[in-house]
C-alpha cells in the first residue's frame, strides 16, 4: 500500500473570474477596476514556496500563459510544471457566453502552452480554468503532447483514469466532512477562515491506497476573496494552516508525489 498526497497549485491572475462576454478573466476589483492583477500571486508564491521548502516536499503547479509572461516564475523550475490556458479563458464557454471555434480553441491552448514552455519549462500536464473542460479541449490539449489532465472532480480516493485522446486524468477529490458537508481538496474555505487544517488531514485519512491531491492558487496564500489582502500576521497564519494540512497527510503516511513522474 502507498498512497501518495499530489499537491497542485493555479498559478493565475490574482482573484480571477469570468467576465460575460469576455475571452480574458478579470481580477477581483478591488477599487481600481477588474484589470488582472498579478501581486499577489507574485507574493503568495514566495509564501508557498518556503512552506513547500519547510515539508520537503514539490508541487505542480498549473501556470497561466500570460502570468509566466508578467512574472520571473524561474523560482519554480524543478517542480512539476502544467499549464492552465493563457489568459484565465473559460474554454467552453460556460460562463462567458464567448464559445470558440476549433482553430481559435487550438489557438488559445498554443498561446497559453508556448508562453508557459518560453518562460518556464515545457509543460507536462493541464488544468481547465474554472475546471471548465469538454472533448474539444482535450483533443486540441493532446495534439500539444500533454497526456495527462486533472479538470475533473471526482470522489475522495478515486484513482487517475483514461479519457479521450490517450490522456490520463487526475481527478480532484470531493467528498463529505463528518457534517455530511461537501468538501473538495481545494483549500479555498480555509483561506477564508471557514475551515481548519483538521478537516483536510480527516479528507485524506479515508484514502486507503493511491494518489490523494490538495490544491490552492498562490494569491490566495496572500488574499482572500471576501476581505481583500491579508496582513502580515494574517499571512504566517495562512502559511502555517497549509503547512499543517500538508505535514499533518505525510505524517499518516503518505508520501510527496507530483502529477506526472
Ligand atoms: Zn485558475
Amino acid at each position: 500500500m502507498t498512497r501518495k498526497l499530489i499537491f497542485t497549485v493555479d498559478l493565475d491572475r490574482d482573484v480571477n473570474f469570468p467576465m460575460e462576454g469576455s475571452v480574458a478573466a478579470g481580477s477581483i476589483d478591488r477599487g481600481e477596476g477588474t484589470s488582472p492583477r498579478f501581486s499577489s500571486a507574485d507574493r503568495g508564491l514566495d509564501v508557498l514556496l518556503d512552506v513547500l521548502d519547510d515539508v520537503g516536499m514539490k508541487a505542480t503547479f498549473f501556470v497561466e500563459g500570460r502570468t509566466s509572461e508578467v512574472l520571473d516564475l524561474s523560482r519554480i523550475s524543478g517542480h512539476c510544471i502544467g499549464f492552465h490556458g493563457y489568459d484565465h479563458e473559460d474554454l467552453t464557454g460556460a460562463s462567458t457566453g464567448v464559445v470558440f471555434d476549433d482553430d481559435g480553441l487550438k489557438g488559445i491552448l498554443r498561446r497559453g502552452f508556448d508562453a508557459v514552455s518560453d518562460n518556464v519549462s515545457k509543460p507536462v500536464c493541464f488544468r481547465a480554468p474554472y475546471m471548465s473542460c469538454d472533448d474539444r479541449v482535450l483533443r486540441a490539449v493532446s495534439e500539444l503532447g500533454i497526456m495527462h489532465d486533472s479538470s475533473v472532480y471526482s470522489t475522495v480516493g478515486a484513482q487517475p483514469y483514461p479519457v479521450s485522446f490517450g490522456i490520463t486524468e487526475h481527478p480532484v477529490p470531493k467528498g463529505k466532512d463528518v457534517n455530511g458537508k461537501t468538501i473538495a481538496a481545494y483549500l479555498w474555505p480555509m483561506h477564508e477562515g471557514k475551515r481548519q487544517p483538521e478537516d483536510y488531514i480527516r479528507m485524506a485519512s479515508e484514502v486507503e491506497d493511491g494518489d490523494h491531491m490538495i490544491a490552492t492558487h498562490t494569491w490566495h496564500m496572500v488574499e482572500r476573496r471576501e476581505g481583500g489582502p491579508l496582513d502580515d500576521r494574517e499571512i504566517s497564519l495562512n502559511a502555517s494552516r497549509v503547512h499543517d494540512v500538508l505535514s499533518g497527510i505525510l505524517d499518516l503516511g503518505f508520501r510527496p508525489e507530483t502529477l506526472v513522474r
